[in-house]
């Protein structure tokens, strides 16, 4: 006899075994730089609410006068009868501060990428990614009949063989690439893929989750930071990182917001974002409009904790963003430096295989603007101490 859902418990067991499954900790309170997790007092650094808008008065206050207005939710999908005008003022907030024709917004970044991408090729193109793209891109990805082709992670001499390969042989070309890569904290040559791109017309779609609000100038993301605002065919983001919120973007031109709100399944079958949630995003981009000092701090932070880490003899990788792996390779030496340093009072995750590579197990850190020198200074100590105890450093 067959046991329908048992597969469930021993799969979930072998993740156990193997030390896989998510163990979820606890927020109690506002996501901020310090803040309670399972009722212990910790400095956050592992939150992607970079910009240390999630709490920040304007934003809460517009979402409260957004529930009076509005109420609490939104009635139905944006096609039908969901569709608020604090949705289109918040996109074309969006438009503004990315410097393109028209945005589009979806429910969530990874809606946006599932939902778009496999409206932009089909049989007959191809689409050629980055090797270490995100998991909503792959899944975008595999909803197409279109080919597909991958190049080394930031490999231009590689794309630019996989381009002249499919320019003679696809009809439409579609490059997709994260701007800044989540695990490392490196960016993208996004110029030379536009350059290369534009040499045999082909389409470019950026994932730029981790760089809006963070890179390019005031924080308008990976355009903004090569200078090609406006000319990357799609530059898709979210709110729910540096912009504090939740929601996903797509910014470009007129056409591809007429076309991505007619064929993306994702947005036209599910329910529109709250009130609160469209006032929200709209009061993050003003925000960044009038406030450039939490992009400035999230710099000065990055670069002073950054270095403190590198002269205490930690291996940072390739970061260039706030993104800050401390890389101690082996597993468990990254699962011990976590607990220690939680132990001391800081917030940071371990990442390890499979999501990185075996002998590459990390803390991941990502700085935040509202982290005052106190705080970086405190939790420098936590990482000085853990290390050497534990002879990493
Ligand atoms: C977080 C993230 C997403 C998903 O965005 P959500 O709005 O949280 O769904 C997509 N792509 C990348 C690269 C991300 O880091």
């Amino acid at each position: 006899m067959r046991d329908p859902s048992g597969f469930m418990r021993t799969e979930y067991e072998d993740l156990v075994e193997k030390g896989f499954d998510w163990k979820l900790r606890v927020l109690e309170g506002p996501s901020a730089p310090r803040c309670k997790v399972d009722g212990k007092d910790v400095i956050m650094l592992c939150s992607n609410n970079y910009l240390n808008l999630s709490n920040h008065p304007r934003l809460k206050e517009a979402a409260k006068r957004a529930i009076d207005t509005h109420g609490a939710g939104s009635g139905s999908v944006r096609p039908i009868a969901g569709n608020l005008d604090l949705h289109i003022e918040a996109e074309k907030a969006v438009a503004r501060f990315k410097g393109t024709e028209s945005a589009l917004i979806y429910q969530t970044g990874f809606a946006a990428n599932a939902g778009l991408i496999p409206q932009l090729a089909g049989k007959g193109d191809i689409i050629i990614s980055d090797q270490l793209n995100h998991g909503s891109i792959i899944d975008g990805v595999r909803l197409t009949k279109a080919d597909r082709a991958i190049f080394a992670h930031r490999d231009m001499g590689e794309l630019e063989k996989v381009l002249a390969d499919a320019d003679k042989k696809y009809e439409k070309i579609l490059v997709v690439t994260d701007g800044v890569f989540s695990m490392d904290g490196d960016i993208q040559h996004m110029g030379e893929i536009q350059k290369l791109a534009d040499e045999v017309g082909a389409m470019t779609f950026v994932d730029d989750a981790h760089g809006e609000g963070v890179i390019g100038p005031d924080g308008r993301g990976i355009g903004a930071h090569f200078g090609i605002a406006g000319k990357i065919d799609v530059e898709m983001g979210t709110f729910s990182k540096a912009y504090g919120v939740v929601g996903g973007l797509v910014a470009g031109s007129q056409d591809l917001v007429n076309y991505g709100l007619n064929k993306s399944r994702t947005w036209l079958l599910s329910g529109s974002h709250p009130p609160a949630v469209a006032a929200a995003q709209l009061e993050a981009i003003k925000v960044l409009e009038e406030e450039p000092e939490h992009v400035k701090n999230l710099w000065d932070n990055t670069k002073y904790f950054k270095n403190e880490l590198i002269s205490m003899g930690y291996n940072c990788g390739n970061s260039e963003t706030p993104i800050t792996p401390v890389i101690v390779g082996e597993s468990h030496k990254a699962k011990a430096l976590s607990d220690r340093t939680f132990e001391l009072g800081v917030f940071a995750l371990p990442i390890v295989f499979p999501m990185v590579a075996r002998d590459a197990a990390r803390i991941r850190t990502m700085m935040n603007a509202g982290l005052t020198r106190e705080d970086l200074d405190e939790a420098l100590g936590a990482f000085e101490k853990a290390g050497k105890e534990l002879e990493i450093i």
